[in-house]
């Protein structure tokens, strides 16, 4: 009857108020948000969702934090339980480029925003922002340090350089591989630089074929023990490695010991991401550099954006034509990575209060 649908139209009312009020004035406090992270086995990835997870807390919502163990199908149903709860946002790690289209589509079709969180979600159109470093930038960096560190502009070489990829399931892994190959790739058509395993892509398009490489530092290690027992040997030494982040410069710093490189003979060694014991080899004098990309900074602009989508105020980018996915330019924000050597170590890492100095044995 009439006083039971006047209560209804009375709580409908009621609901609606509420949410008008938490949505506009207080940012939608409450409101639940997503976050699926690929693994908590790299050390980055650990930290990127605790410190999110800390960040969208502190905002005032709630946070449903999921890593997913490396494993597509795994980070795929926890993806659909989250959905199931309704969040307004999700935030993805991705482990697979591509193969989360369908559950996030699902999301997309409830109405959830969805950022890909440091790598690109590819082949859907249910992804609507894109947070990260400016991938490209990443692999210039360590290209560029390797021309320095080597002193290719007058060098005459030829310096023997063993590159590696990442993961061909990563997006970023080809930004990062093109990043420092169109650097590096004008002294190997020079002969300064060449690659005696010929694991060497002829163009940059063709970065795959040097071989599938994971992130992971015990493949790493397998495939750089490989190249030295092949092609090197007691006169023939590395001068340089090319590795892609840190978790594969660990390896390949592993199999350079078993090899018995040492203080006078180590290459130069890139990595990335400004893992703790990378660090410490940097101290050490074990690895040349890594390129950091503060993921406290990263948070902070994800956390923004997910503010901002749930206030539905515009959301800030500063990239609208890097980052197609294959079905649209994703809009993204990027962020400066930065070079981190043993000159800079310190003032970057330490002062800053990423890490304490005893922490990196300094
Ligand atoms: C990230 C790197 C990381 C790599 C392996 C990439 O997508 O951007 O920071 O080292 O994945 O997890």
């Amino acid at each position: 009857g009439g006083a039971a649908s006047l209560a209804t139209a009375l709580a409908a009312c009621t609901a609606e108020r509420t949410a008008d009020y938490y949505g506009s004035s207080s940012g939608g406090q409450g409101a639940l948000v997503g976050v699926s992270m690929p693994t908590k086995n790299l050390e980055r990835w650990s930290r990127d969702g605790e410190n999110l997870k800390t960040l969208l807390t502190d905002l005032g919502y709630q946070v449903e934090l999921q890593f997913a163990d490396n494993k597509v199908e795994q980070q795929s149903s926890q993806l659909q339980t989250m959905i199931n709860k309704s969040p307004k946002v999700i935030v993805v790690g991705a482990i697979d480029g591509s193969a989360l289209a369908p559950v996030l589509q699902s999301a997309a079709n409830l109405g959830i925003t969805i950022i890909a969180y440091d790598r690109l979600i590819r082949d859907t159109e249910a992804v609507d922002y894109y947070v990260t470093f400016d991938n490209y930038n990443v692999g210039a960096l360590q290209g560029k340090y390797l021309v320095d560190a080597l002193g290719l502009e007058s060098a005459k070489g030829p310096i023997n350089i063993e590159p590696f990829s990442g993961s061909p399931d990563d997006n970023n892994a080809r930004f990062f591989f093109s990043g420092a190959w169109d650097v590096l790739a004008p002294y190997v058509k020079a002969g300064t630089l060449v690659c005696p395993s010929g694991k060497m892509p002829a163009s940059v398009d063709d970065w795959q074929s040097i071989g599938i490489q994971a992130w992971s530092n015990t493949t790493a290690q397998a495939e750089m023990e490989n190249r030295l027992n092949s092609f090197y040997s007691a006169t023939t030494r590395v001068g340089a490695v090319l590795a892609p982040n840190d978790a594969i410069a660990l390896g390949v710093s592993q199999a350079l010991d078993s090899a018995g490189y040492g203080p006078t003979d180590w290459p130069a060694l890139t990595g990335q991401d400004a893992d703790q014991a990378n660090v410490a080899n940097i101290v050490a004098g074990r690895q040349s550099m890594t390129v950091f990309k503060d993921t406290r900074k990263l948070g902070e602009r994800c956390a923004a954006m997910v503010a901002q989508i749930i206030k539905s105020e515009q959301v800030e980018v500063n990239d609208t034509d890097s980052y197609d996915n294959g079905v649209k330019v994703v809009p993204a924000y990027l962020l400066e990575p930065v070079t981190v050597d043993a000159s800079n170590v310190k003032e970057v890492l330490v002062d800053s209060g990423y890490y304490s100095a005893g922490e990196i044995g300094l």
